[in-house]
This record gives C-alpha cells, structure tokens and sequence, in this order.
C-alpha cells in the first residue's frame, strides 16, 4: 500500500497496523484488540478520520499545532526549501541560510539575555542536550563537581534516557532502573491534588522551599541546575499556586546554579506570551524548545541558551562533543520560520491573551459547575478538569485511578472531541487559532461528554 492510500477500509489498515506498529505509550495488546484509530486528514482545528467522521483536535495534535492544520504558507515554504537545500549538515564549520534565519528570529522572540540557540530534533533530545550542556558548562567554569540536576515529581521531559531520568514519572523509571544518577526530584506545586488543608498560597511557599532544601541537603557546590515547566503538561496540566514561582525566584537567585524553563508545551504562545517563563517573569539560563517551534508540521526541537551560559561555550576554548545529523535541519527550519511568521502575522500570541484566552476561559469555567467537576482551571489556552467522586471533596478520588478519565476521553471521542485523559482530569490544549464558535463547540461538547460520563458512572455504580 501507500502511504496517501485511503482507499483501504478501515479494518484492513487497523490490522496491518496491529500486525506491523508498535505505538508510543501504548498498551499494544489492548490497542490491537480495539483497534486505532486512522486519521486521514486535518484542517485547521478539525480532524477528520477513515469512516468520515469531524473531530475537533482539542490538543493541537500533541500540544504543537499552534497555528491549525494544513496551511499552505508551511508547505510552500518546505517544498521551495527541499527544492534549494533539501539536507546539509551543520557540524564542520558550515551552515545555511535557514539556521541562520531561524536562530536570529528566535533570538530575537526570546528574552534578551538569551541569544543562541543549539538544535535537535525533539524535546527529548533537547533536554539530553540540557543534560549534556550543563555539565560541560560548569566544566569550563572551574566547576567540575556541580553534576546533579534537580527535577520534580510528576514532570515530563522526554522518554530518552535523560528525559526520563530529570523527568519525574515514576512509571516510566520503573522500566529500566532510572533515574540515571546524579538526578533528584523534589514534589509537584500541585495544590488540588496534594495541597491538604493548607491554602494554595501557602502551600507554593511550601513546594518551593523543598528545592531550597534540596540544593542545601547535596550542596550547592555539588547541584548543577534545576530543571521545570512552568505549567506541568502531561503532567495534568499542573498550574503552580501564585505563590510558587516568585519563591522559587528567590531561592535560584541566592544560590548559584542554573535554572532550565522546559518550554516544550508553554513556548510558542500558549499561555498568550511566546515563552512560559516570560508569563512567570523567570530568567531562565536554558529552554527547551520543540512541538510549537514547527506546530508539529516537521519534527525540530532545541536549546535556547542565555548569555550566561553561552559565554561559556563560545568565548572559552573547548570543542562540546555534541550534535546530531539533523541539527538545524535546514527544511526543518524553513518550517519553523514560516510557523513563526504565521503567529506573529496573526498576531496569535496576543490572540490568546486578550481575545480567545479569556474567552474560552470564560466559558470553560462554566464547567466547574457540573457534579462530576471538582476544579476546573485555564491560562492562556491550556486547561484541565478534575473529575472527582464527591464534589467539593479534593480527598476523594475514584478508585483505580484513570478508568473514568479513560471513559470519559472515549466519550469526549464520540462526541467529536479529542481531549486527553491524565490520571482522572480531563485536559485540552487546542491550536491558537480557535475562533469563537469552535471554542462554544468545545465546550458545549465537554458538556455533553461529562453528562454521558456521569450516566455511565451513576449506571455502572461509581457514584454512591
Ligand atoms: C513533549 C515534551 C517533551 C518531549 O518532547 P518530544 O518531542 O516528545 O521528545 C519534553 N518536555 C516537555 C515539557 C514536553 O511536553
């Protein structure tokens, strides 16, 4: 078969895929059992699958489609680039048009203190380079023992061997002895699900003096950065209490380690600024960057480096043995520049601050009303649900965690809805470029998804 044949039917295509693929983050005997889904085609916010069916793509893909599906202005900026310079390296002593491009324009989007950019492939890849690149700059500071990183539990960085080791998954270092060492995890600003009785101003202070603790307990001398998301992604969709950030602000800012943003998901506009940490007015050292950097359309990811840093590796002398064959791609980079070109013509950054943030918002607060919701909550166009058993009770969850989260994602899909389920909250993560009436569609579909959640549970005797 080929790969734009749609004339399979769909029980044919599911069978070869379950004979043939093996999928990321999937329970394979169980998924061949149902069958996945195909997607066949998309354009801007819709979805559209082997037996004909819309759906809205309420998580932009994966968190990366900023700007929708299909825009012609990517595909011509790719196909003309692929047709100059389809592929050349940037390891000895070259590079081409497009890096240069692209790195000045990121430059130039950043804040100011951050003016290099070194480029991968992904956001994993990116945060093995963070691995890599701290240690080598403290290395060429003098520094040769400040080795450790500090991550969070319940933080996502990648699925390479240093993505799950500074990410903070428990599952996923359950498979393969990780945490690689010289990584250590401090607990998740997550107020609703482990805030106590403590009021979530209180319990930010709380979660930001355990990094302090942490860097105290190995010693500052030995710590070599603190890595984070701004807001957790896969996660949950964690939004720290107001509290947390500035704290954890003082703490780096008495201590002298490197601080690394993970924009993975929070870059590129989607909390309504074009990096995370400008919504939280942090000054990060290094941010991976991937997903929005090409809404997904090619895969590019990297490390946006500050000053501080930077000096390190380009006004000492010392080569960093480090770099991949695709580093800055150059049709990789075309499709960045034209992304980039659209948010900023469109001027969606703004969008999601002051236009479609506040308005989906708005009307996705509205949810929180309904008895299966125990919070609902929203920045810039990120949000989540808590579906809870008893409403007005965070102690409460349902019992084995995920199973209602995973009826109501496969309800939400029969609505016409992708949203994603983490632990039992319901997340979306739409393109930027959701109007209006499709943001009252969500919602109206969330609606209709948690009334048809809630039947099923009251029938199936979740509910007491
Ligand atoms: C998705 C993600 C990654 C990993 O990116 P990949 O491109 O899937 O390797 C890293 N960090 C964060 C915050 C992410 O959301």
């Amino acid at each position: 078969m080929t790969a734009q044949s749609n004339i399979y039917p769909t029980a044919a295509l599911q069978a070869l895929d379950a004979a043939h693929h093996l999928h990321p983050f999937s329970d394979m005997k169980s998924l061949n059992a149902e069958g996945s889904r195909v997607i066949t085609r998309a354009e801007g916010v819709w979805l559209y699958d082997s037996e004909g069916n819309r759906i809205m793509d309420g998580m932009a893909g994966l968190w990366c489609v900023q700007v929708g599906h299909g825009r012609t202005e990517i595909i011509e900026a790719v196909s003309k680039q692929m047709e100059e310079l389809a592929y050349y390296n940037t390891f000895f002593k070259t590079t081409h048009p497009p890096a240069v491009a692209l790195s000045e324009k990121l430059a130039k989007l950043a804040a100011p203190h951050i003016n290099r950019v070194f480029y991968c492939s992904s956001g994993s890849e990116a945060n093995d380079t963070v691995f890599r690149m701290a240690r080598f700059y403290w290395d060429q500071m003098g520094k040769p023992d400040k080795k450790v990183f500090i991550g969070r539990w319940n933080g996502y960085h990648g699925s390479t061997l240093a993505g799950t080791s500074l990410g903070g998954m428990k599952a996923m270092h359950g498979q393969g002895d990780l945490p690689v060492p010289g990584v250590r995890h401090i607990n998740q600003p997550y107020w609703f699900g482990e805030g106590g009785d403590m009021s979530p101003e209180e319990f930010g202070i709380q979660r930001a003096r355990e990094l302090e603790q942490m860097i105290d307990q190995i010693g500052e001398d030995k710590v070599a950065a603190f890595i984070a998301e701004p807001i957790q992604g896969a996660g949950g969709v964690i939004m720290p209490p107001d509290s947390y950030w500035p704290e954890v602000r003082r703490i780096l800012k008495e201590r002298d380690i490197l601080f690394i943003s993970d924009e993975v998901i929070c870059g590129f506009g989607r909390l309504g600024t074009w990096f995370g940490s400008d919504y939280y007015g942090m000054e990060p050292d290094m941010m991976p960057i991937a997903k929005g950097l090409t809404s997904g359309y090619l895969p590019m990811g990297g490390v946006m480096v500050s000053d501080r840093v930077s000096d390190a590796l380009v006004n000492k002398s010392g080569e960093f043995y480090h770099g991949y064959t695709y580093s800055g791609h150059p049709v990789c980079a075309a499709a960045a520049l034209a992304n980039l070109e659209i948010i900023e013509r469109e001027g969606l950054v703004d969008r999601v601050a002051n236009d479609i943030g506040p308005y989906l918002k708005s009307r996705w607060m509205t949810l929180a009303d309904h008895p299966l919701v125990g919070e609902a909550r929203m920045k810039g166009l990120v949000g989540a649900l808590e579906l809870v058993p008893e409403k007005g009770n965070r102690n409460k969850q349902f019992p084995d965690t995920g199973s209602v989260g995973t009826i109501c994602r496969d309800q939400s899909f029969k609505n016409g809805l992708v949203m994603r389920a983490v632990r039992d909250s319901m997340i979306i993560s739409p393109p930027l470029v959701l109007s209006h009436e499709e943001a009252d569609a969500l919602v109206d579909t969330t609606h209709k998804t948690l009334d048809a959640t809630h039947q099923i549970l009251k029938k199936d005797g979740w509910l007491v």
